[in-house]
């Protein structure tokens, strides 16, 4: 049988660099040469290509532009490589994930993110671990069919679905949660994958979007909030999106401001999202009379969504410019990448 082709994509973060041994400080390091510094990769049975990104950077800096060049090079190489490995700082992981879960139409090979918590060069680094098993879940297939054909994010002996996916840790090794999903896969002796969980492979034709609406805007409910501080965002002129993080099952205090100022946001078509502080569960604005009033406004529920994917999500649909107010409205609130349970 053929050796998969993996194409691995450098961005930056902390899996890339390593130590200066005269002065200590962390560089990153020439990713051309990634096979000398972890050699176990020569034993993977695949074929490895390494790209970069042009200029790697800590992904605090991640932006729109860094999400584009992520999904023009896999555009490009779509069709050469089986799957794709993008190194990645753990910091914005989850948002970047979510960023090209939208971005890339019907997805049928694996897009695999994973970086670490301390650097290859470390001799207790995480990252050649999770640069392995990456490269072997991208590269695994049965049937000659890829075995995830999804954007995910494998991290410390565990496979999430991108989307799905929080930072909970800048600490431990095991950074990341999917609070709402099951794990696509574990990885122990050998690597035990989810089916159930896993998207199946599909017919579509794989196509990149390059646009995204970035007039967007979140504000995170507490008690006190006064409608100054609430107006100071909604009333902002290119406002286009808006995410409301609730308390619980999705409420929120019942002052009339509040429903004051959501309604005017819908006569302005700016969309407004509920999206839950609580990690796992999800929004459901009519149980509590302090969430119905917000359905009432016309708020939409984000269900079990993280934050990472609303932001995503919205930027997202805000930029297609086939779909009228209407229609965005409900595709924000369906299903539509495997971000959110069906009801
Ligand atoms: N600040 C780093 C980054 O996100 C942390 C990491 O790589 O995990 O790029």
């Amino acid at each position: 049988m053929e050796k998969s082709k993996i194409l691995i994509i450098y961005t930056g973060g902390t899996i890339g660099m390593i130590e200066d041994p005269i002065t200590g400080a962390l560089n990153p390091f020439d990713f051309d040469h990634l096979q000398d510094h972890i050699p176990e990769l020569n034993k993977l049975d695949v074929d490895l290509t390494v790209v970069s990104i042009e200029h790697p950077i800590d992904s605090s800096n991640v932006s729109p532009d860094t999400w584009f060049q992520l999904v023009t090079i896999i555009g490009e190489y779509y069709e050469i490589f089986d799957g794709f490995v993008i190194l990645h700082g753990s910091d914005t992981m989850a948002y970047s994930a979510s960023a090209l879960s939208f971005l890339l139409e019907h997805v049928n090979k694996p897009i695999i993110f994973t970086g670490s918590q301390l650097p290859i060069g470390k001799i207790r680094t995480d990252g050649k671990e999770n640069l392995i098993t990456a490269i072997e879940i991208a590269a695994a297939k049965e049937n000659g069919h890829p075995i995830v054909p999804e954007v995910a994010i494998y991290f410390e002996y565990s496979l999430y679905r991108g989307n799905r996916t929080t930072k909970v840790s800048s600490e431990n090794f095991e950074a990341f949660q999917s609070p709402n999903y099951p794990l696509l896969a574990e990885a122990g002796v050998h690597i035990k994958y989810n089916r159930f969980a896993i998207n199946k492979v599909t017919e579509h034709t794989f196509f990149v979007r390059q646009k995204i609406c970035t007039h967007v805007a979140s504000i995170r409910i507490f008690p006190g909030l006064q409608r100054e501080v609430f107006q100071a965002i909604s009333r902002l002129p290119q406002l286009k999106g808006l995410i409301i993080e609730t308390f619980g099952s999705g409420n929120t205090p019942t002052h009339a401001w509040l429903s004051e100022e959501i309604m005017h946001l819908n006569q302005r078509e700016v969309i407004v999202v509920n999206v839950t502080q609580c990690t796992t569960g999800a929004v459901s604005q009519g149980k509590y009379e302090t969430g119905v009033h917000l359905e009432r406004a016309g708020v939409l529920s984000g269900r079990d969504i993280t934050f990472e994917a609303a932001i995503l999500k919205l930027m997202y649909l805000l930029a297609c410019d086939e779909l009228s107010f209407e229609e965005r409205k409900i595709y924000m609130e369906r299903n539509i990448r495997g971000e959110m349970s069906n009801n």
